[in-house]
């Protein structure tokens, strides 16, 4: 099925869409200098006083953004992602609509990575035994979604067939978050010990958030993600 107008495709079958953006750089410095009326003082200053309120945490003129994202991503990724208090979200509900067989299966495997406890590391596998690890993964999934049709034809809610799906199925929200909570997310998720599925939502993220706030994303990324080593996967 065709990706709904403007997704940016994520993973096998997720996406990230924008949906609406209020606010800009200007607006941001003019919410700061409203005390003294409410003025741009040309880029130079005002990419200043971007910087400043960044760095020493002035985080409210950044709460003067919006951002609305139609995202689609496996209900693993959405779980840490509704961790973010500072937003609203509201998801497809599959207590009234029948949830689509749309399952996260990775392309390789990862092993657990032995210095970082709660990381990861590609390889370990023979290409033999990840085909066939990859091959149980795809066919627990698929026996799951059997039972849930079965489930459904047989009569019982959706509410209740739904509890046999696993975590890899694709869940849809919106999410609409501002500029202060959605740093916050990028500083956390782009990071790298931020899990690789998650991260691969970040840098989409990222990539709006630096074409909305030009201004901001530069300071944010020279102040807080100087280190960033975007997965080139992502
Ligand atoms: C790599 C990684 C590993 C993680 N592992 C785990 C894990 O093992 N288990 C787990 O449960 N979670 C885990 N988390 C989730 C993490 O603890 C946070 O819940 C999540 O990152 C959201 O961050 P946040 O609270 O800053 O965001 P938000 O909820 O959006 O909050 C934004 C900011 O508002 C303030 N704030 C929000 N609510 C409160 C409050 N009640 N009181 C005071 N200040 C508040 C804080 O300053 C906070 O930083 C992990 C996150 C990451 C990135």
């Amino acid at each position: 099925m065709p990706l709904p107008p403007h997704a940016i495709p994520v993973l096998d079958h997720g996406f990230v869409r924008v949906l609406e953006v209020m606010g800009d750089d200007v607006g941001i410095v003019g919410a700061a200098r409203v005390s003294f009326g409410n003025e741009s003082k040309g880029e130079k200053a005002d990419r200043g006083l971007i910087k400043y309120l960044l760095a020493h945490d002035h985080g409210t003129p950044f709460e003067m953004t919006a951002f609305k994202f139609h995202i689609r991503a496996p209900i693993f990724v959405a779980r840490q992602w509704f961790r973010h208090r500072w937003s609203s979200f509201n998801e497809i509900s599959g207590r009234y609509v029948s949830l689509e067989h749309r399952f996260f299966l990775p392309s390789t495997l990862r092993t657990p990575d032995m210095k970082n406890k709660q990381g990861s590391v590609e390889g370990g596998f023979s290409k033999e035994e990840e085909e066939g690890l990859l091959g149980e993964m795809d066919k627990s999934a698929r026996a799951a979604y059997s039972t849930y049709e079965s489930l459904l034809e047989a009569g019982v809610a959706r509410e209740i067939a739904r509890t046999v799906l696993p975590l890899s199925l694709y869940t849809e929200f919106y999410w609409k978050v501002n500029a202060r909570s959605l740093m916050n997310f990028l500083r956390l998720r782009t990071e790298i010990h931020a899990q690789k599925e998650i991260r691969a939502y970040a840098v989409p993220l990222l990539r709006v958030f630096e074409e909305h706030l030009p201004w901001t994303a530069s300071a944010f990324r020279e102040l807080f993600l100087s280190s960033l080593d975007l997965d080139p996967e992502a």
